[in-house]
């Protein structure tokens, strides 16, 4: 059958719906906006809220499955992401327009935090402890919260949302999915997988929807327990707020303005490229995107020119394309907020090195192509210093010595990411001690991260548990804690 366009459908209790919703969008390549996946029709409150019933409904038997089983599930989905990772790769490229490189990696580490949540649910242990008393002792259990939901964005589709239902899955909790609303299909093909992988109805749901009506109604429900949210500051904090008021426990990742630090012995080869990477991979659509160079003086024109040589070598198309260095930003909003942001830079005095405007070209005038756009003797007051762009925009801020450095890295409501480039021990590891981040790398890009190590920011970034790798599971769980007592007789001490 010749279908020339879908229409996605929510997961609710195991079954595909179609939504009764007449509020609909189309789903765009943001390469070429001719190209069209299909079409969203955005959940009512109605099948939100049925979603997490059902999600209510299957949590007595999902916590009752031995962790180690609802692992293999999880495994499962592991290996049928491993399967399906070519497939995935390109719709992730052609539904968020990140470049097919980028897209396999994301996929790979997709693969690798749902391989490594698995393996977690045959170490859900707790402690034994020692009592005051004789014959007694303490232990401590981890037990599931009940409903999550999980509320993810468009800019990782595919690795954000399985580095929190993979977790979630493993200690027992029922999910409801809320993806970013313009990256629909890739969600889809996630829950497709964890169906496939044996997911028991009900414990997996997926709602397509707006965040203000399907979003509102998740994050509000009352059997909702818990809420894992990566996205916007804006979102988050009033998430955070109205979901806390209710006591449900919250954890938000949110936005950053990361900074690299280069000082005067920096390689210069490896400090321009690594800056390149970070402030312009993924059209600087990444939380720990490079946004920010603080610069030494000594080194800043050199630092500066380079850079701007790279960022006008750079191959900007259709990420598709494996010649591609930088694809489109992921839509006309997106687009049009970057541009904001350059004419705010223009007018706030700092000096435009290069890029600063769409880009134009055979293939690119049918997509939300940005420039590589670098503005040099950028101030820490100006917006462009402070603000989350979410755009290949990097401002470099030109310093005179490393307390100075310190100073404006830290000054930055955001504290997700970060890295230095120099060769002093010294000097590096006090930046490392005084950093305001929750990662920071050392003679390497601000972004990356690996399945099995811990990720998350501090101050305006992050609220709650870090995610992934050692602390994966604390969001999930609820501790409990177990006195025993063998004496068989009625306690003398210890009587508070
Ligand atoms: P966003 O606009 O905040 O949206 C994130 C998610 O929240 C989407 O699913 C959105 O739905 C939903 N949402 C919006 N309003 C809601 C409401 N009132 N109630 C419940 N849910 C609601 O963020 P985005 O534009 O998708 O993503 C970009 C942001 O994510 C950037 O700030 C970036 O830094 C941040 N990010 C952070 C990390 C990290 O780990 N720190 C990682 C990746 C991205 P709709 O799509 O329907 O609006
Ligand atoms: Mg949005």
């Amino acid at each position: 059958m010749d279908i020339p366009y879908n229409i996605y459908c929510n997961f609710i209790g195991g079954k595909w719906y179609l939504s009764t919703s007449t509020n609909t969008a189309k789903n765009v390549n943001p390469a070429n906006t001719d190209d069209v996946l299909g079409t969203i029709r955005q959940a009512t409150r109605d099948e939100a809220r049925s979603a997490v019933n059902a999600a209510a409904y299957a949590f007595r038997e999902w916590r009752a499955t031995p962790a180690p089983a609802r692992g293999r599930i999880v495994a499962k989905a592991a290996r049928l992401l491993e399967e399906n990772k070519e497939e995935l790769a390109q719709l992730l490229t052609r539904e968020e327009g990140k470049t097919i490189a980028e897209s396999r990696g994301e996929l790979q580490r997709s693969i690798n935090v749902a391989e490594f949540c698995a393996g977690e649910s045959r170490r859900m242990t707790g402690e034994t402890i020692p009592s005051e008393l004789p014959l007694n002792f303490a232990y401590t259990i981890k037990q599931p919260l009940g409903v999550v939901a999980c509320v993810t964005p468009w800019n990782f589709p595919v690795a954000i949302p399985i580095w929190k239902i993979a977790p979630a899955l493993v200690a027992g909790n029922t999910v409801v999915f809320k993806p970013a609303s313009i990256t629909p299909e890739t969600a889809v093909r996630i829950t497709t997988l964890f169906e496939a992988a044996g997911v028991p109805p009900g414990v997996l749901n997926l709602v397509i929807g707006s965040g203000s009506e399907a979003g509102d109604e998740i994050i509000n429900h009352p059997a909702v327990k818990a809420i894992s949210f990566t996205g916007s500051n804006g979102v988050g904090i009033r998430l955070y707020e109205q979901a806390s008021r209710r006591g449900a426990k919250v954890q938000c990742e949110m936005g950053g303005k990361n900074p690299v630090v280069v000082l005067e012995d920096a390689d210069m080869d490896l400090a321009v490229e690594s800056t390149a990477q970070g402030a312009f991979g993924s059209s600087g659509q990444r939380c720990t995107a490079t946004s920010r160079a603080v610069v030494m003086d000594q080194v800043a024109d050199e630092f500066v020119e380079r850079l701007a040589k790279r960022a006008e070598s750079m191959r900007i198309g259709p990420g598709a394309d494996p010649a591609t260095e930088m694809g489109p930003t992921v839509d006309e909003s997106q687009f049009n907020t970057v541009l904001k942001y350059i004419d705010i830079g223009r007018e706030d005095g700092a000096t435009l090195v290069c890029g600063g405007s769409r880009a134009t070209g055979e293939g690119l005038d049918k997509g939300y192509f940005v420039r590589p756009t670098i503005f040099d003797h950028v101030t820490p007051d100006m917006r462009i210093a402070r603000e989350e762009i979410f755009g290949p925009v990097l401002s470099v801020l030109r310093v005179k010595d490393f307390e100075t450095a310190m100073q404006v890295a830290n000054d930055c409501e955001y504290g997700l990411s970060s890295s230095i480039f120099s060769n002093d021990a010294s000097r590096i590891f006090r930046f490392v001690d005084d950093i305001e981040t929750g990662m920071t790398h050392i003679n390497s890009p601000t972004t990356g991260g690996e399945a099995h190590i811990p990720f998350g920011g501090t101050k305006g970034t992050g609220i709650g548990d870090r995610e992934q790798g050692s602390t994966a599971l604390d969001f999930y769980t609820e501790l409990k804690v177990v006195y025993v007592d063998y004496t068989g007789r009625k306690r003398e001490g210890n009587l508070y």
